[in-house]
């Protein structure tokens, strides 16, 4: 994970059509609080989202420049077309959950549904098969439960994309496996999965790393032409390999840390 942004102006979409409809949502609970705070299935009322809206190509486009089409969280690139549900809540707009296996909190973040703030991109490894509904909380009952409660008393444990703290600080790397470095870090690598198994993709790009690392090592200070060759294309493997827009660059800044060039 690396720090993503700054995201520039919320696309128009947002700012009229989201806006709207986050207010007809803020009054409509009004109305009937109570009925938003249970679930339908036990007889309260749920807000419907408009993925037309939030998922908009003008949303994705711009979300897709400004992650250079990585997903926030693990820096795998995410194939085209992107779908809806590629569009990720940071605040989970339905319900939320302290972790998976805890009760279901009604309502969710439902004003920030189209909230240009709130929307990353994001792979469906990370977002639908790990982390879901979570939002873990320092102080779980510092939660905004509805549009009256501002966010900024929460001590969010998930890490934002786009800071202010630098992903970096929280998260370092054990060659291919992120570990938590704060209780931040430890948390997000927890709700995202970060350090499962399942990210082959990340460990094939250290292993190929580390033959253009291993290529420098051993031809450094070989003047002949075919070394300064080998050694031309390695250190531009991993010059591009820690740029923003590269897959997993987190990873390959932590290992060029760990393991320096000559
Ligand atoms: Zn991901």
């Amino acid at each position: 994970m690396i720090k993503i942004g700054p995201k520039g102006a919320a696309p128009d979409i947002l700012t009229s059509r989201g806006a709207a409809l986050a207010a007809a949502h803020c009054a409509a609970y009004d109305l009937e609080p109570a009925a938003y705070q249970v679930s339908r299935k036990a007889g309260g009322k749920e807000f419907g989202f408009d993925d037309n809206v939030y998922a908009h190509s003008t949303v994705k486009g711009a979300l897709e420049r400004v992650q250079h089409g990585k997903c926030c969280y693990c820096e795998v690139f995410i194939p085209k077309p992107y779908a809806f549900g590629h569009v990720e809540h940071w605040r989970p707009k339905s319900w939320s959950q302290q972790a998976k296996g805890r009760p279901q909190i009604r309502p969710g973040y439902y004003w920030m549904a189209y909230d240009w703030d709130n929307l990353f991109l994001s792979c469906t490894f990370c977002n639908s098969s790990n982390k879901g509904n979570q939002f873990p909380l320092e102080a779980a009952n510092a939660r905004a439960r509805d549009h009256h409660h501002r966010v900024s008393v929460e001590r969010p444990l998930l890490l934002r994309p786009d800071g202010p703290d630098d992903p970096r600080d929280h998260i370092g790397f054990r060659r291919e496996t992120p570990f938590g470095r704060t209780p931040e870090g430890r948390k997000t690598v927890e709700v995202l999965g970060l350090d499962r198994i399942d990210h082959v993709k990340r460990q094939r790009k250290l292993a190929k790393l580390i033959v253009y690392h291993n290529k420098i090592v051993k031809h450094h200070g070989d003047r002949s032409p075919l070394a300064a060759e080998v050694v031309g294309e390695a250190r531009a493997a991993w010059a591009a390999a820690i740029q923003p827009d590269a897959p997993f660059s987190a990873m390959a800044l932590a290992y060029l840390e760990a393991h320096p060039l000559p």
